[in-house]
């Protein structure tokens, strides 16, 4: 694998220290990243700072960056898939499709119209509501998706007139140093700024003086760290969290029907989606038709490197993540569950988990009440739908959930009761740059995408003319105290 190096700048620093970054399918170090130190911190949030006071000035010459930056994305497809299915462990393809909504995101931020709004002219004023940028933003980033997940902020961010210092996770930082290299030769110096190191790193970024705004993806626990970090100087925050999305199927469906397709959005990136289905509710009726047909999916699925032509799923990204599967599956065996399908770790060198189904267990068990995040799904038998809505929304996660029935006028009025960002009715996980994404509850503050997502990286601000003769027209109408 050719050298990682970070942006700052539009430049290269100098490697000072550098961490080892795992490959999951074999658990060894394959590369390295650099340790951005507080100097090259504070370098890169000077040269976004600087680097705003021209960006933010053309709103043209932006949206023809954001297209070029689309263009240069799917054509460096071959260089950067390989290596996020390198770091991530998710089969090529997958790795593929990641690039190519990185590159879509760009396109539509690129063409999205934003337009003043005009709230009053008349004989008395012509007043607008605008947008304008915040200044720097600090992002911050997980490790599912590493690279479409940088591009829901990079895209609005840059659209906006803000510029960014962006950090990657530790776990899988490369693809993010790559596209920011590679991206140099279309954005001007310092608007895209990419750096890496741990955690740490992350906490000082969002206490830093120079960003006007924290977007942060990632755990409720540590986003909950980000807002009292942001707290101080009033930062403004975008926080997109966790999830333990329920899937609620009706008694009229066919359990084998929905089994594939409560499968797919469940084990979709090994399960490691933030809104993925993390529990499934069951008519008693048909419970063990669809436990069945989950259970007959997950023992069929091929899982392996992701480099291999036919994987499906690949590894679990990390050895905590890969832990706390083991330990969450265990702790349900435990307690009486049934693996309806694998239950264990692979044998094997590197994070690899069996697709799990888990059986027989009720609310209350950690795997039911606790984000799992990975290849395991816990089944869970309910009676009235009125007792499942509220077992579903007994939680403080919000993130989204999905309610499955062949009358989908009764499904969707099922899923308007479920507390969350998104409700989906016969499908889960569809996502587009135009449909906005946040949690309620716990799982989050504002939302990323569309118009509302583009609104995040502004600030509101009106423009009043008077049109008064005098050029005074200081009459407030006795509605300012
Ligand atoms: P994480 O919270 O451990 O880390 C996320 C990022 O925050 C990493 O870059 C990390 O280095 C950084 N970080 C860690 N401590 C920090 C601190 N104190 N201050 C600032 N930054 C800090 O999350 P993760 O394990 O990388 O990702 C998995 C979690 O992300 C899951 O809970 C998942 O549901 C969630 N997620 C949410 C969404 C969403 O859009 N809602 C999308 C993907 C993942």
């Amino acid at each position: 694998m050719s050298e990682f190096v970070m942006t700052i700048g539009g430049d290269t620093p100098p490697a000072e220290e550098s961490f080892g970054v795992i490959n999951p399918a074999s658990g060894e170090v394959f590369a390295h990243a650099p340790e951005c130190s507080p100097t090259q911190l504070d370098a890169a949030f000077d040269a976004a700072s600087k680097a705003q006071r021209d960006w933010k000035s053309d709103e043209g010459v932006r949206r023809d960056a954001l297209l070029k930056m689309a263009d240069v994305l799917l054509a460096s497809s071959a260089e950067l898939a390989p290596v996020l299915t390198a770091e991530q462990g998710k089969p090529l393809a997958d790795a593929n499709i990641e690039v190519f909504a990185a590159a879509i995101w760009c396109q539509y931020f690129a063409n999205l119209d934003t337009p003043a709004q005009v709230i009053q002219d008349d004989d008395e004023a012509l007043v607008e509501v605008v947008r304008r940028p915040l200044g720097v933003v600090a992002a911050i980033t997980p490790w599912n998706f590493p690279l479409t997940l940088a591009f829901w902020k990079i895209a609005p961010a840059l659209l906006a007139g803000n510029t960014l210092v962006l950090k990657p996770s530790p776990f899988t930082p490369l693809t993010t140093l790559k596209a920011a290299e590679i991206l140099r030769d279309v954005l001007p110096p310092g608007v895209l700024n990419v750096v890496s190191g741990g955690d740490q790193l992350g906490g000082w970024m969002t206490g830093h003086p120079v960003p006007r705004k924290i977007s942060f993806t990632g755990s409720i626990e540590t986003g909950k760290k980000v807002a009292m970090s942001a707290a101080p100087d009033l930062k403004r925050v975008t926080l997109e969290l966790g999830g333990n999305d329920p899937a609620i199927v009706l008694d009229d469906v066919d359990p084998e029907v929905v089994s594939k397709a409560i499968f797919a959005a469940a084990f979709n990136n090994n399960g490691q989606v933030c809104s993925a289905i993390k529990r499934v509710y069951v008519p008693e009726s048909i419970y063990d038709d669809v436990v069945d047909g989950l259970a007959a999916q997950a023992s069929a699925v091929k899982v392996g490197d992701g480099t291999e032509a036919d994987t499906k799923l690949g590894p679990i990204n990390n050895a905590p993540q890969y832990e706390r599967v083991k330990e969450l599956v265990g702790d349900a065996l435990s307690h009486g569950a049934r693996a309806a399908s694998g239950g264990k770790a692979m044998d094997t060198p590197g994070y690899f988990f069996e697709p799990t189904i888990l059986a027989g267990l009720s609310d209350g068990t950690r795997i039911v009440d606790e984000e799992q995040f990975g290849p395991a799904l816990p089944v869970i038998s309910y009676r009235e739908v009125d007792d499942v809505v509220e077992r579903a929304n007994a939680t403080h996660f919000g993130l989204s959930g999905s309610v499955w029935g062949t009358d989908s006028d009764r499904a969707a009025d099922i899923a308007g009761r479920l507390e969350c960002g998104t409700a989906w009715v016969n499908t889960h996980l569809a996502l587009s740059p135009q449909q906005p994404f946040g949690g309620f509850k716990w799982s989050g503050v504002g939302v990323e995408n569309g118009p509302w997502g583009l609104a995040e990286f502004s600030e509101i601000q009106v423009v009043h003319r008077s049109k008064g003769t005098d050029g005074l027209n200081l009459n407030t109408g006795g509605l300012v105290s």
